[in-house]
């Protein structure tokens, strides 16, 4: 479901009052065509590789769509998520083919 593709941006986070540390994540699939509070979403966090992964689940089920947001995490995930764009207006989604072509050269070695 997931591959090893380098994170989209930085996870955005934000503080309350009591000093809690909320992470930030876009409101929209990466798609752009869902409301991810809408149809669902599933965020799977990886300290290994210090990222979080969320998927659209309305475009999930279409192999062809690149359907994953994958953003960097500073320090462990945060213990609770907000949806909300705003923090990624400028954040350029990086798309990938879901079947392969299109993902950097030397993360993809070509047959010989
Ligand atoms: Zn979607």
């Amino acid at each position: 479901m997931f591959d090893d593709r380098p994170p989209d941006g930085p996870v955005h986070y934000r503080h309350t009052n009591a000093g809690e540390r909320i992470g930030v994540i876009p409101a929209t699939c990466k798609a752009g065509a869902h409301s991810l509070a809408r149809v669902g979403y599933i965020a799977q966090a990886s300290e290994a590789e210090g990222v979080v992964r969320i998927s659209c689940r309305a475009c999930n089920e279409d192999v062809d769509v690149d359907h994953f947001w994958v953003l960097a995490l500073s320090g462990a995930p945060p213990y609770s998520v907000e949806l909300d764009d705003e923090p990624y207006r400028a954040m350029v989604p990086l798309m990938v083919d879901a079947r392969g072509r299109g993902l950097p050269p030397e993360r993809w070695p070509r047959a010989t």
